[in-house]
Order: structure tokens, then C-alpha cells, then sequence
């Protein structure tokens, strides 16, 4: 069945996460009414605190904005699209070294005024415990998933999904820090001078505190779940700093504690280790242990996290925990043309479909608004040649979309983008230059697509920069 007119297909989202927003505002500048449900505040989902759209639920960074970087380069795309996300976080930004570090209330804000006061969008409040009817659907209900509309969800796919825990670090309060037992500098910066505080570590004082993370009391893991070797090593890069000591007393000393380019300026020499504290807000009243993901009890946290010097009277704002997280076996599920398969017209987005991370789930929200749009202003929105409207493979956005795609290992672990997932020959000798020519390729072909696309939005007053 066609749909009503070019550009005016009502469209149906759930969830006003990072994803969501991203896709309702793209949507709707396009030309859709929008109906964007979210269930906050009338129900939490535990990690949540606001009532915002696009509440970040944990680190307040968006990771590098170095271009030659992965992550650097998929933001630079996103803004190339004007992307109303990664804009608003640009205009929320505070000091971070080189990283996209926003203030979070302000960033969540900022979004949630667009979308109310877009003409196109109507927000509703509410748990959606079913997938409702009306096509087009998107789900952007993310890691934290209403349980009641994962089981429905899970009745309607053909198959895979996975439910497992994540962990995340404490933040703790600055003026109850002991500064003068800290210093200032970000990794390879200017002695003295950057954004993290650093707390550094004698060999005596760190083997006592690995002693204590060894012993500290843990949260016992949920039977099925987090004792799922599966679960495990998917996020193996999001070990809780106990676990990484289990694995080598010099562990933590060569990973989160690693002293590499932080000069201590009272002895002019890098520590043994150092634990990096990062602002959450531009005023610096709160402070993030930086790779410190934990899975010890709340008390034990604060006995222990106190052993670090200058935090021996930190209070904590908030303590590091685990968290559920849903995503469904993107390979297996994701069509061509993104929607799920068994479920014409429905489309998953953000971290749901299988991405992990912020700039990745609002890199999804946009190519799923990109190909809906494309579908359904066509006239078979239920037969879109979806490769002539997403961007290359050689791009970071096509890259990400690359790891999504069916592979020949049989089990699938959320996909952070990386240099890997770029297509073509990889090797161990010159990799510094490979890594610069992929960017360089990427570059290429993002801006040849885009600028095509340009030229066929402007055309046809569909989509354009
Ligand atoms: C605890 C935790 C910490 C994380 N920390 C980081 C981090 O530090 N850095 C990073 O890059 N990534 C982090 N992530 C991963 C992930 O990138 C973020 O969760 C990101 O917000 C995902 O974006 P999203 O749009 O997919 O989901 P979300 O941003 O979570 O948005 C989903 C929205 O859907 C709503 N919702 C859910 N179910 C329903 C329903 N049935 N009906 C209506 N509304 C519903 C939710 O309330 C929420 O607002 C973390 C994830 C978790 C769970």
C-alpha cells in the first residue's frame, strides 16, 4: 500500500533515547509527523534519572574528536549531516582533553526543547508494553528495554536475543577530594596543565589496593546472566577493575592505571600508577574514576575507592553498579534495508539493534531515519534498493553499519566501532600509515556520497545537508 504523500508518512517511535531523538528530529526536518513514545517519568529504567530525552546514563563523554580516530570520525560525518544530536552535544561540550565531554544537563536539555517545540513531533509518556500496529515502527527502547516489550518483541522475531549486564564507574564529589595529593595533566599533555586530576601511586600503595580489590565484597552475578561465558566476553573491554586484578597483580598498571604520559610535577617522573579522575560539569564539582567499571558492593566501593590518594574522604555521588543491557542478533534479524526481519515495516535502532555506545546508537538513529524516509517516500516503500541510499562501507557510518551485517562466527557481541570493521587488507607492519590511509579513504568516500546525496535531495526536496 502507498503511503499518504511524498514525504508525510506518519511515523512511529518508541523511545526518546540518544537513538530515537536522532531519528524523530531527522525525521520530522524531512517531512514526517512523528510520534515519539518514552516512558520516563512514569516509569524508570534504573539507570535513567531525568525525565530528559536523551539522558546520557553514564560517562559524560562522547568519546575522541580526533578525526583520526574512529570515533573522531564518525562524529565528523554526523555533523557533516547535520546531526542534531552530536550539534547539541557540541554546544554543550566542556573541557575533556581531546574527547566530546558535555555537560550532561545541559546537552539532555537543549535536545528535549527541539523535540517538544519541533511542529512535527508529538511526544507521548508512557510504558509501550506491545509493538504497536501502525507502520512505519521504529524501536529505540535501548540496553535498558522495558521488559514487558522485550518479551513481546521476542515473540514476534524469528529469533536471537540476549539479555546481560554492564558496568559502570563511580563518580565522586570535588570538594571532598584532597587536591593537594593530586595533580593536573592530561596524558601526553603539558605537565601541570589539562583537564583530568591524577592520582599517583607507589608500588606499595598499589599493591595494598590491589590486595583490597581482591578480597573487596562483590554484588553475587544473577544466575544466567552475568555467569554467562557469553556475556563475559563480549565485554571483555568493560571488566570491573576486581576482575582485571584477578588476571595479574600488573594489570591494572598496564590497563585503567597506566602512568604512560602523566608527569607527576613534584617529582618530574611518571608514578608507578596513576588513577585519572575526570570532570563530569564544567565547574568541576564532581569527578569520574576513569575506567574504574565495578561490580563490588556499594560499602565496600567507598572502603576501598578511599584507599586512592586524595580520595581518603571522597563522598560518592554515585557508585559504580551493573546494568542490564537487550540487543537483539543483528545479523541474523536486520534486513538490507534495516527493518527486522518477520516484521515488514518495523525498524530497531540504537543499541537495541546491536551497536554499543552513544555516538554509535545516535549514528544508527540517523541511517534508520535515512532509509525509512527513503522507503517510504517511494512509491514500494516495502522494496527499497537500500545500498543506493546508505553511505559506503568505506565510511565510519558504513563501517559501523558493516559490523551489523551477517558474519561467519555463529555468535555476535555488540559492535563498538574500530578500525577493523573498515573494509580492506589489514596487516601488523605499517599500521600507523594504514590507519591514516583508511581515514583518508573514508574521508573520500563519505563526502562523494554525501555530496551525491545532495544533489538528489535537492532535486527531488528529500533529504539534503
Ligand atoms: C548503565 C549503562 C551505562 C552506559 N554507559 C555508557 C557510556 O558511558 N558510554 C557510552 O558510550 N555508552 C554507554 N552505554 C551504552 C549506550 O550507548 C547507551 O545506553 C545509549 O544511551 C544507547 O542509546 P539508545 O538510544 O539505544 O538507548 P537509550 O538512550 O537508553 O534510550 C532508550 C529510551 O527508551 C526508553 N524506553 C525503554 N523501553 C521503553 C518502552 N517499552 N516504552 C517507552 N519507552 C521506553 C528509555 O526510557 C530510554 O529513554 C551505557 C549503557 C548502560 C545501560
Amino acid at each position: 500500500m502507498r503511503p499518504p504523500g511524498d514525504n508525510e508518512t506518519p511515523v512511529t517511535i518508541v523511545g526518546g533515547g540518544l537513538s530515537g531523538t536522532e531519528a524523530a528530529l531527522r525525521l520530522a526536518e524531512w517531512g514526517h509527523p512523528v510520534t515519539l513514545h518514552e516512558m520516563r517519568p512514569q516509569c524508570s529504567s534504573g539507570a535513567h534519572k531525568t525525565s530528559f530525552l536523551s539522558e546520557l546514563v553514564c560517562s559524560n563523554s562522547l568519546k575522541s574528536l580526533n578525526s583520526q580516530t574512529p570515533h573522531g570520525l564518525l562524529k565528523e560525518e554526523l555533523l557533516k549531516t547535520g546531526s542534531p544530536v552530536i550539534e547539541s552535544a557540541m554546544e554543550a561540550r566542556i573541557p575533556g582533553g581531546g574527547a566530546l565531554v558535555v555537560d550532561r544537563d545541559v546537552f539532555a536539555r537543549r535536545l528535549t526543547d527541539r523535540v517538544l517545540s519541533h511542529p512535527r513531533i508529538r511526544v507521548e509518556r508512557g510504558v509501550v508494553d506491545r509493538l504497536p500496529s501502525r507502520r512505519p515502527l521504529v524501536v529505540a527502547t535501548g540496553p535498558l528495554t522495558h521488559p514487558d516489550l522485550v518479551k513481546d518483541l521476542t515473540a514476534h522475531l524469528p529469533g536471537g536475543r540476549l539479555s546481560f549486564y554492564d558496568a559502570i564507574a563511580p563518580i565522586v564529589e570535588a570538594d571532598s577530594l584532597d587536591f593537594d595529593l593530586l595533580f593536573r595533566g592530561d596524558r601526553h599533555g603539558e605537565p601541570g596543565r589539562g583537564d583530568h586530576w591524577n592520582a599517583p601511586m607507589s608500588p606499595e600503595t598499589y599493591e595494598r589496593f590491589c590486595e583490597a580489590l581482591l578480597w573487596g565484597e562483590r554484588v553475587p552475578p544473577h544466575e544466567g546472566v552475568e555467569d554467562n561465558p557469553e556475556v563475559l566476553r563480549a565485554f571483555q573491554a568493560c571488566q570491573p577493575v576486581e576482575s582485571l586484578v584477578e588476571t595479574g597483580w600488573r594489570t591494572l598498571a598496564f590497563g585503567p592505571l597506566r602512568p604512560v604520559g602523566l608527569v607527576d610535577p613534584a617529582t618530574g617522573r611518571e608514578p608507578f600508577a596513576v588513577v585519572q579522575l575526570r570532570p563530569e560539569d564544567a565547574g568541576e564539582t564532581a569527578f569520574n574514576l576513569v575506567g574504574f567499571q565495578t561490580r563490588l558492593r556499594y560499602p565496600e566501593q567507598e572502603r576501598i575507592f578511599r584507599m586512592i590518594p586524595g580520595l581518603g574522604r571522597a563522598r560518592f555521588l554515585r557508585h559504580g553498579s551493573l546494568h542490564r543491557n537487550t540487543f537483539l542478533d543483528a545479523p541474523v534479524l536486520l534486513k538490507p534495508d534495516l527493518t527486522l526481519a518477520g516484521l515488514p515495516g518495523v525498524y530497531a535502532t540504537g543499541q537495541i539493534l546491536g551497536v554499543e555506545g552513544y555516538t554509535e546508537s545516535v549514528a544508527m538513529g540517523f541511517l534508520t531515519a535515512l532509509v525509512l524516509h527513503a522507503a517510504w517516500s517511494s512509491d514500494n516503500p516495502w522494496n527499497l534498493d537500500a545500498a543506493r541510499v546508505l553511505p559506503p562501507a568505506e565510511s565510519a557510518l558504513g563501517a559501523l553499519l558493516s559490523g551489523l551485517r551477517p558474519r561467519r562466527s555463529s555468535s555476535f557481541a555488540p559492535v563498538n566501532l574500530h578500525f577493523g570493521l573498515f573494509p580492506g587488507p589489514s596487516g601488523p607492519s605499517a599500521r600507523r600509515l594504514q590507519r591514516e590511509q583508511i581515514v583518508a579513504r573514508a574521508r573520500r568516500a563519505f563526502s562523494g556520497w554525501w555530496t551525491a546525496r545532495n544533489a538528489q535531495g535537492s532535486r527531488r526536496s528529500g533529504v539534503g545537508g
